[in-house]
This record gives C-alpha cells, structure tokens and sequence, in this order.
C-alpha cells in the first residue's frame, strides 16, 4: 500500500512554530515512506478564521520547501460529504438533537452523558453523537459540520494511510475512530507528535497569537523544528539540504521518544 500523509491547519492565523512541527513532522513522515503528503485546509469555521490565512499558511509552507502532492482540499467546499455522512448516522440512530450549552455542561466536566437542557424548538439544535465516553457534537448550532465528521469523512476520501498530528489531538482519535467505524470506513494509523509550548507551559496557538514563522527566513525555523522533533539536522542554510538531508537520516525512534518524553517547551528565541 502507498503511504499517503496529510497536515490539516485551521486557517485561523499564520503559521507558528508549533504547527511548523506537526507539518515538518508530517511531510518527513510521508517522505521517508515514499509517500504522498496532502495539504487540506480546515476552513469549517468561520467566525474564527482570518481572512488571507488559508494563503498566507499556503505561502509559508512553500517557503519551507513542503508543498502539497495533490490540490489543497477545502473543507468550506464538502459540506455535501459531511450532509451524507451525517445522514448515514441519523439514519442509523446514532445522533440525537441537543440544546446543552458550555455552562449546561460544566458540572460534568463539560462531558455529555445525557440532556441536561430542555428541547427548545425556537433554537436550533446540536447534533450529538453518542459515545460511552462522552457525546460529542458532529454539527454544530449554527449549522456547519462539526470537526470530527469532517476529518473522518476526508481522511477516507483522501485514501490517507496515516495521520501524524499533534499530541494535543490524542482525545480526538478514539472519537474519530468511533466514527470511522460507524460509517464503514478505514481506520488509518497515527502518530502523535509533541506539542511546542510557550514558556508557561501553554501550547502554542494561532488564536493566542504566537509569533509567526518567518518565511523570509526560513532555515533558522526549520532546524529548530527537526531538532524538536529529536532529529539529527545536518545542513547549512537551504531549506532544500536540510530537508532532503532529515528524509535521509529520518530517525522514527527518535521522535517516539520525544513523544513519550511529553511536553518539550521552547523559549522565545528558538523558532
Ligand atoms: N485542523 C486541526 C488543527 O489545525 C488539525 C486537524 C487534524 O490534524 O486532524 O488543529
């Protein structure tokens, strides 16, 4: 079977080092496997995207010598997979409407287990899928196609082997593997990378405003990332060498450990 990877960003702000890791983690990955690596922009929410990111990410990911194998894929154009698919799980009995709220939710640990909110048929619902440990939302309020679904919808569609994420999406994968098998698709293998912290042990996000990468000058950036990523960088300024130069030394072992090491924090000064 062909190896084919995937990096998924939200195009809610500029790239950081923290989602340089997962992309540089990812491509590494595909590459050293002969495989394919696929960009898909996970544009699925509106309010918090930020107009020109979904390019601005494009850009810099070109900068960084990683560019995607096949067409970007756009979640804002599937909805008609994700209405399918949810309608497979209606169909069968597997998702329910719910007005719970946050704060509904908050005595629980915000985990749902049964309806604390009474239907309301003046708002719209959400719609939940059940799960022992926890059900979890698959459309949203407002209408779109929550994240779960839509992963596990285009993971499926892109033939995709084997997610390499953020560790910061381990709870994900059980609930995204329930889906999977719900809808009857394959289940591809993953591996979750360590997270890049700031100095107050906060993971790096782009909502947060962490500093972005510097695509005008990219290498500095790059081998921090491959020695994050506990590999051994070998190569001087040009993002080709230092990258073809990673695939050739590609240490998987290495990256376990890091993963199993958990949280590794970087200063300011070392993206
Ligand atoms: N779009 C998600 C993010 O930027 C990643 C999704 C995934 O890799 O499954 O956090």
């Amino acid at each position: 079977m062909t190896y084919r990877g995937r990096f998924a960003p939200s195009p809610t702000g500029q790239l950081h080092f923290g989602s340089l890791v997962a992309a540089v983690g990812s491509w590494l990955r595909a590459r050293s496997q002969n495989g394919a690596w696929i960009v898909r922009m996970e544009d699925l929410d509106p309010p918090r995207e930020v107009p020109g990111a979904a390019a601005d990410i494009l850009a810099t990911l070109a900068a960084f010598g990683m560019e995607s194998d096949e067409p970007v894929m756009f979640q804002s154009r599937r909805e008609n997979a994700y209405a399918t698919a949810f309608a497979r799980l209606d169909a069968a009995g597997h998702v329910f409407p719910c007005w719970c709220s946050r704060v509904d939710l908050e005595p629980f640990g915000g985990i749902h287990h049964t309806c604390v909110a009474p239907p309301d048929p003046a708002r719209a619902p959400a719609w939940r899928l059940r799960d022992d440990a926890g059900d979890f939302v698959i459309r949203r309020v407002e209408g779109w196609y929550a994240y779960h679904l839509a992963v596990v919808v285009d993971d499926a569609e892109q033939g995709i082997t084997e997610v390499v994420r953020g560790a910061d999406l381990l709870d994900s994968t059980p609930r995204q593997i329930r889906l999977q098998q719900l809808l009857g698709l394959p289940t591809p293998a993953y591996l979750h990378l360590p997270l890049a912290l700031d100095p107050e042990g906060r993971k790096l996000s782009k909502q947060d405003r962490a500093r972005p990468v510097d695509r005008a000058d990219p290498a500095p950036a790059l081998r921090a990332a491959l020695r994050f990523l506990g590999q051994h960088v070998v190569g001087a300024n040009d993002v080709a060498t230092l990258l073809s130069n990673a695939v050739t030394g590609f240490d998987l072992a290495a990256l376990q450990t890091v993963t199993k090491t958990g949280a590794c924090t970087i200063g300011p000064d070392s993206a």
